[in-house]
């Protein structure tokens, strides 16, 4: 270890963990990053996104490796052990396993069935939807200055390859706004009314995206013969089972190399945790770090969700026969690729504290009955969902076990999580707006519903930071473990907020600030 060439370790390498490596490499010009990654590296571009493999083969290999435990026929090569029988009753979406999968060594969580993660190099950023709305009204945290943030959050969105008017120019997403803003726009607020959903990834000239994943954010360390590069290392398959700590400071990582079977030490400055919000948590709770609202205070976003049949009548009112065919045309270049246009109306308050996100598609995300009356519309269809918020309680939350171990070997979790009466009602009038958005569409094919818990992916409160050591927090607002200053935790969990929202791009902007300070303090400037 040296105060000139400081060792980072980053736990993860997802876009949380790919950000803190991308902002301190570029901003310390003697630092070096090793990142550790306990799944396998999936893509030929380490961590970039699975949809944009055309090859369905290719793309159904890439996601089952992912899957952890439930990796199938890969389990065992992925360190898994084949004692881990899954026995679960349902699986996650592709290329994510559930925590509470069943079988030997699965996590508990009847009451968050749905809790999923993804174990490959990339993490979940490899299988996401792209979606990077900004947070707004008391979704965003109160203690960071507005100019600040925007300098954070504009940081963030060039990280992930924001686009805000993306497929602006699909005819059929159009009529879908125009649709939509008949509904609903006399009651929302100037600037939140119907608009194309920011996303992440990069337009091509034939109208197709080529969908960011960590390999964006890490960008020019991937790039070979780059000057970042010759300071950056990816370990995948690289299991880590410990942060060393020396009284108040992290010393290093305990790493399973899970292609040797051999486990190691590996020596750091600074200690980065982005390892998603249940098993950073986790992680930390195993190597004796244990704030009390370490694991609490989990929130989630709910989603009611649906399927709309779009209206002939009405979309041919605003779409010509041609722009439909040249629509369709579009399509049929990437048709693994389901997202086709994506509007939404964004959170406001106090009237809209809700996100609907409405995706267009030419087929069902299920099968249809050939015979049902709204089989092969031309027109095509909506999945459109709302997200409704989850106002953070100290009483939902994960819990480690002293005695009882996961497959992995680590402290079995438990989530514990409920709602209230305060979401029930949020979730009856998020369910009556989207009664009201598909008759302005069409006709449902699928009636609204509220998933199972955990169902959103996005799962957040579980290491909050603050500006209080006060016991409702676990970092600092620079994401500095309360009392340790060299370990720094990352990713969804941080976030305090009830939101409704898409959080990555959130976390990637309390990322950038925390990645600043690591390094501020590394040249010993200031005190932050
Ligand atoms: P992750 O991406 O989860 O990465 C964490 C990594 O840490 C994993 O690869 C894991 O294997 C690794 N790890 C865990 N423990 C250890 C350990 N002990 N040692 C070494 N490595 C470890 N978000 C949005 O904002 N918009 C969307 O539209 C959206 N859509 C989504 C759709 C799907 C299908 C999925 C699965 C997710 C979606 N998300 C979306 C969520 C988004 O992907 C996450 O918010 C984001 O990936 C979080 O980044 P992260 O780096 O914190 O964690």
């Amino acid at each position: 270890m040296s105060e000139q060439h400081p060792i980072i370790a980053i736990v993860g390498s997802g876009p949380i963990g790919s950000a803190y490596a991308r902002t301190i490499l570029q901003a310390h010009r003697t630092a070096r990053v090793v990142m550790f990654e306990a799944g396998p590296q999936i893509t030929e571009r380490p961590g970039a996104s699975v949809r944009n493999i055309v090859d369905p083969d290719e793309k159904a290999r890439a996601r089952e490796m992912a899957q952890g435990p439930q990796a199938g026929a890969f389990r065992e090569s992925l360190g898994i052990p084949a004692g881990a029988v899954v026995e679960g009753m349902f699986t996650a979406r592709q290329g994510t396993h559930l925590l509470d999968f069943g079988g030997a060594g699965s996590a508990h969580a009847p009451t968050f069935p749905a809790a999923a993660a993804a174990t490959n190099v990339g993490g979940q950023g490899s299988h996401w939807t792209c979606a990077i709305p900004r947070p707004s009204f008391s979704e965003r945290v109160d203690f960071i200055g507005d100019e600040e943030w925007e300098d954070l959050i504009s940081t963030a969105e060039s990280l992930l390859h924001h686009q805000a008017a993306a497929f602006a120019d699909s005819p059929v997403g159009g009529a879908i706004r125009t649709l939509l803003e008949g509904e609903f726009a006399a009651g929302l607020p100037d600037g939140y009314g119907v608009s194309t959903l920011p996303v992440a990834g990069d337009p091509q000239p034939d109208g197709s995206m080529i969908w960011a994943g960590a390999d964006m954010v890490l960008g020019p360390l991937l790039d070979e013969g780059s000057e970042e590069s010759g300071r950056f290392e990816l370990r995948d398959l690289s299991f880590v089972r410990r942060i060393e700590m020396d009284a108040d400071r992290a010393t290093g990582v305990t790493v399973d190399d899970l292609r040797t079977k051999k486990t190691y030490l590996f020596a750091a400055d600074v200690v980065v945790v982005a390892a998603d919000a249940f098993r950073s948590p986790q992680l930390l709770w195993a190597s004796g770090v244990r704030p009390a609202a370490l694991g609490r205070y989990l929130t989630e976003h709910h989603v009611v969700i649906s399927t709309v049949s779009l209206n002939g009548d009405r979309m041919a009112e605003l779409v010509t026969e041609e722009e439909l065919q040249g629509e369709l045309v579009r399509r049929a270049k990437n048709p693994t690729d389901p997202v086709a246009a994506v509007n939404r109306i964004p959170f406001s308050e106090p009237d809209h504290p809700f996100s609907l996100q409405v995706m267009y598609a030419e087929n069902p995300p299920f099968p249809l009955d050939p015979a049902h009356p709204h089989a092969g519309n031309p027109w095509g269809y909506v999945n459109m969902g709302y997200g409704v918020r989850k106002h953070p309680r100290v009483e939902d939350g994960v819990t480690f076990s002293e005695a009882e171990l996961d497959y992995r070997g680590m402290p079995n979790m438990t989530i514990e999580y409920a709602l209230t009466g305060v979401e029930n009602a949020e979730i009856t009038a998020a369910t009556e707006l989207l009664r009201r958005a598909g008759a302005a569409l069409g006709t449902f094919i699928a009636e609204p519903r509220l998933l199972p818990n955990g169902s959103s992916l996005h799962y957040m409160g579980t290491m909050r930071f603050g500006v209080d050591d006060d016991g409702t927090t676990v970092a600092d607002p620079y994401s500095r473990v309360w009392g340790v200053d060299n370990l720094v935790v990352g990713g969804n969990a941080l976030i305090p907020t009830a939101n409704t929202m898409n959080p990555t791009l959130m976390s990637t902007a309390i990322a950038v600030r925390g990645a600043r300070a690591v390094v501020d303090r590394l040249r010993g400037d200031g005190g932050r």
